[in-house]
């Protein structure tokens, strides 16, 4: 037990190697939540009445999308959908591993395509696992196969932001490609 540096009560405390600090579950929850929150604000921008649909390929990324866009709607008039509808918004069930990959893979391949709507793209692996863990919410655990990410996952033991750093990166990229 330890004093959670963001409540201050004395918890049980989570850390993983690249978080600032450890947290304790309810605090690195909402942490992570918010993030999703505010990465959907700016990759798509939810208006009233927005059908949205959930990409359900059973995995804990689908499971942990579902739980954080139910709680949003609670608070805002969307609605959730998993099967396929008319002009809506498709949320794709990716984390920031699979995000990575991907944009490193088209860097040195030129292939893959760009990713849609994907508001798990700010959360690493770990956390996904974590989270779903946490609010038992199930799920398969994705694979991600292939070189590019066997690299990257040795390369992050010693660079414990780098999954992060890449994806800022892409977008940086892609501001400056629309200007
Ligand atoms: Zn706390």
């Amino acid at each position: 037990m330890e004093k959670c540096p963001s409540c201050k009560r004395t918890l049980e405390l989570y850390r993983l190697d690249f978080m600032p600090r450890p947290l304790c579950e309810s605090c690195l929850c909402k942490n992570i939540e918010r993030r999703v929150r505010r990465e959907i604000r700016t990759q798509c921008p939810l208006t009233k009445g927005d059908t949205v649909v959930i990409v359900d390929d059973g995995s804990k990324e689908a499971r942990m999308l579902e739980y954080i866009l139910k709680r949003l709607e609670k608070d805002f008039p969307i609605k959730l959908s998993k099967s396929k509808v008319k002009n809506a918004k498709y949320a794709l069930p990716i984390s920031l591993d699979e995000a990575a990959v991907s944009f490193l893979e088209h860097v040195i391949n030129k292939k893959g395509k760009k990713i849609g709507f994907a508001p798990l793209m700010v959360v690493h692996s770990e956390e996904v696992i974590l989270f779903t863990k946490l609010k038992k919410l199930g799920g398969k655990k994705k694979l991600i196969k292939g070189n590019i990410k066997d690299h990257l996952d040795t390369l992050e033991k010693k660079h414990a932001q780098l999954k992060f750093s890449i994806i800022r990166f892409s977008k940086e990229l892609e501001v400056r490609s629309l200007k």
